[in-house]
């Protein structure tokens, strides 16, 4: 096994791609090749599959692709589709090579939704029908079989034209999915940060290793603008990619280019007692840190300051006539 900087978990997978010129979706060979190796890093366990501007329900060989996946033995698998294609998927057999389904809206449902927002209100219904219908479907298949992967819709934060929840509350097969409020950008949910890290903040370029369709690293899951590349591993080894200098580079000034107006980042809300850990070391060596140890020094920093506090409250209380 491997151990590399920063202790990535999570592998990002683009499997297909269609903001550019033409559409390109992640090749076999491709796939094996980034498995083969990501595999061997001791702290990969998650893979995270998605398509930019096009789904991955999109792509014929999805299950083939999940499959994969599973076998290279990634105990946890999650898909990010915004329902487009899913019903010409083997609903039962993505369920099996997934280990977890996310449901989000399309971008342009998204944008029609907005309040305040003029659209045809009849294609506007058909396209919630639509969505609405592939995940009751889902939901159904799930209940049905008794499926163990997990079925999550996530709904934009904030006040929509309809009341989403409510629709999504009338589904039949309701029990059989959860519904999130998401905001963020970044590949981790805010409750997990903060329960696990006491911390809110963009992890991406530490934790997860992305690789767009056709095979080279890039540098952040999402589907921000100015997207960079760092090279394929017919070029260069994981390690020498994921350590590079170019990528260094790119982790300590993201926030002049690509992050710039990501919701992924100015929302930081950090763990008090790691605060001044944070502050002295900066970002990029804080990343270096073990979780295991920065929970530790955060437990230990808590501890101390309850203890603080609970001698200065006895000095505090009135005291008492002997
Ligand atoms: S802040 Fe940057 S790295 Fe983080 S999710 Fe946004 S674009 Fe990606």
């Amino acid at each position: 096994m491997t151990r590399l900087k920063y202790d990535p978990w999570v592998l990002a997978l683009h499997l297909v791609d269609a903001s550019g010129t033409r559409r390109v979706a992640m090749s076999t060979q491709v796939l094996s090749e980034i498995l083969g190796e990501v595999h061997r890093v001791d702290s990969m366990r998650t893979v995270h599959v998605r398509g930019i501007d096009s789904d991955p329900g999109e792509i014929a060989c999805l299950v083939d692709h999940g499959r994969m996946i599973a076998l290279a033995g990634f105990p946890k698998r999650v898909l990010f589709t915004t329902g487009e294609g899913m019903l010409r998927q083997e609903v039962e057999e993505v369920f099996r090579a997934f280990t977890s389904i996310e449901f989000s809206l399309p971008k342009s449902l998204r944008n029609e939704l907005l309040p305040f927002q003029k659209s045809d209100s009849t294609h506007r219904e058909e396209e919630i029908e639509r969505w609405l219908n592939t995940i009751e479907y889902y939901a159904r298949v799930k209940h049905t079989w008794q499926l163990a992967a997990e079925l999550t819709v996530r709904i934009p934060p904030g006040n929509l034209a309809i009341d989403l929840s409510d629709r999504l509350d009338r589904l039949a097969w309701r029990m059989s999915f959860r519904v999130q409020r998401t905001g963020g950008a970044s590949a981790f949910n805010l409750e997990q940060q903060q329960a696990e890290y006491g911390m809110k903040l963009c992890e991406e370029p530490y934790r997860v290793m992305t690789f767009s369709a056709c095979g080279q690293m890039t540098a952040c899951s999402g589907d921000q603008r100015q997207r960079v590349y760092f090279g394929s591993l017919e070029e260069d080894t994981l390690r020498g990619i994921w350590e590079s200098n170019s990528m260094e580079s790119w982790r300590r000034n993201r926030t002049d280019g690509q992050c710039q107006g990501c919701p992924g980042l100015g929302t930081t809300l950090r763990r008090p007692s790691l605060i001044g850990v944070y502050d002295s070391v900066g970002e990029q060596r804080f990343h270096e840190y073990p979780q295991q140890q920065l929970r530790k020094i955060a437990e230990q920093t808590e501890q101390q300051s309850a203890s603080r506090n609970s001698s200065s409250d006895f000095f505090r209380a009135p005291r008492k006539a002997s």
